[in-house]
């Protein structure tokens, strides 16, 4: 099973990504906590990327590829794999494509949660209390949606034309909005 997690910045994407790996049994890859972990640990990448996390835009998408390419090449991820916050610039579908071809396998589905710009602005203010991202400061917050907006909501289009797209209403309680994609994974089409 290989699928797409999307949504804007605070829809709840990581949440859910963790129950929809559970359930198909496959690793949840978020490529913003690879980064996180990079910077954590100091490493090249890590210094790297945190100049642009921290002004909320995208790091470059040669560094980005070439980390999924990597992650999606170990073991765990044989079977399948859940990319969350991966795909985000058409160029990266374009790489994501080739990468999924070159196993002689299919992308299963792309799920996207849909959610009130207001509300999840106000979602993140309150993780930055909690949990202390360094990019969730009010400014890089806008900075973040309107990159979304530009870069990343086209690729919505890309994956509708090719029917992939399961789209869900992401706001709510967490149990509803799982229920809602498992509901929506069940619509896909087998082939
Ligand atoms: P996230 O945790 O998914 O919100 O990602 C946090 C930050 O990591 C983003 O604001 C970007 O700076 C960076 N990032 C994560 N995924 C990507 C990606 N696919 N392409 C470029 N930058 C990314």
């Amino acid at each position: 099973m290989r699928l797409i997690i999307m949504g804007p910045p605070g829809a709840g994407k990581g949440t859910q990504a963790v129950f929809i790996a559970e359930h198909f049994k496959i690793p949840a890859i978020s490529t913003g906590d690879i980064f996180r972990a990079n910077v954590t640990r100091g490493t090249e990448l890590g210094v790297e990327a945190q100049k642009y996390m921290n002004a909320g835009e995208y790091v470059p998408d040669e560094i980005t590829n070439l980390m999924v390419r990597n992650r999606i090449d170990e073991p765990d991820a044989e079977r399948g794999f859940l990319l969350d916050g991966y795909p985000r610039t058409l160029a990266q579908v374009e790489e994501l494509d080739g990468m999924i071809a070159f196993t002689g396998h299919r992308l299963d589905g792309v799920v996207v949660l849909t959610a009130d710009r207001d509300e999840i602005v106000g979602r993140l203010l309150q993780r930055a209390q909690t949990e202390g991202r360094a990019d969730d400061t009010e400014d890089v917050i806008r900075r973040r949606q309107e990159v979304f907006a530009e870069q990343t909501a086209p690729l919505v289009e890309v994956y509708r034309g090719r029917g992939l797209l399961v789209e869900v209403d992401g706001m709510g309680a967490v149990e509803e909005v799982t229920r809602r994609i498992f509901a929506a994974l069940d619509a896909l089409p087998e082939s």
